[in-house]
């Protein structure tokens, strides 16, 4: 196989997908690189937040920010060499997912080749929004383990999180406070409309520690 429908990057090793267009791909990792970026409407494009702590001009300018999650990924069997994909969090959200539930399977999410779809997407909020989906496939790996970094290389790989990131993002100003399940339960899924409330019962269960939020509680090892 040496044809891929990802559309690439002249500049860089940076590949994407425009709406309906489908292509296979085999991640490198499963815990992305995270960066916080704004959208600069006069440049009309993407610019990095320089605020590692307090605020950057575009944050004093009151320009949203925008979290944005880079996967790596092999996108044919014809080299080793990894491409990288931006996704927005909630698509990252999706991803992760599908990912926890290969991993309870005992399935190494980076063995698998997905077909992964730039489409619509539900988002936790409930809302509709533009996004990649992942389906399994039953090709196989692009590229073999051992020519892959390893699933655990960094210190961030380490953890999963077992709690949806849009929703601790969303507790964040609540962190530490007392609160009973029950509450916690109703507030995220008055506002978490797009998830199973099954789920949700299991995320609000995850973060109570003795009556007391701890998003502390919403990542865990891996092993
Ligand atoms: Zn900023």
């Amino acid at each position: 196989m040496s044809y891929s429908d990802w559309i690439q990057s002249s500049k860089s090793q940076r590949v994407w997908l425009e709406d309906s267009m489908t292509a296979l791909g085999q991640f490198a990792f499963i815990a992305p690189i995270h960066r916080v970026k704004h959208w600069n409407p006069s440049a009309r494009r993407r610019v990095k937040c320089w605020a590692s702590e307090g605020d950057c001009i575009f944050c004093k300018q009151d320009i949203p920010k925008i979290k944005e999650f880079t996967y790596g990924l092999y996108k044919d069997d014809c080299t080793t060499d990894i491409s990288y994909v931006s996704a927005t969090l909630s698509t990252h959200t999706q991803f992760q997912k599908v990912f926890s539930k290969l991993i309870e399977e005992n399935i190494n999410p980076t063995d698998i080749v997905f077909e992964i779809k730039r489409t619509k997407i539900k988002t936790s909020y409930g809302r509709s929004v533009n996004g990649y989906i992942l389906n399994v496939t039953k090709i196989e790996a692009f590229v073999k383990e051992k020519f892959r970094p390893s699933l655990l290389d960094s210190e961030e790989q380490e953890y999963r999180w077992v709690v949806p990131e849009e929703i601790v993002e969303f507790l964040k100003d609540k962190d530490g406070e007392p609160i009973s399940l029950i509450d916690l339960f109703l507030l995220i899924r008055d506002n978490f409309s797009g998830m199973d409330e099954k789920d949700l019962k299991t995320y609000a269960v995850k973060l109570i520690s003795n009556n007391v939020l701890n998003l502390r509680n919403a990542k865990e090892k891996w092993i």
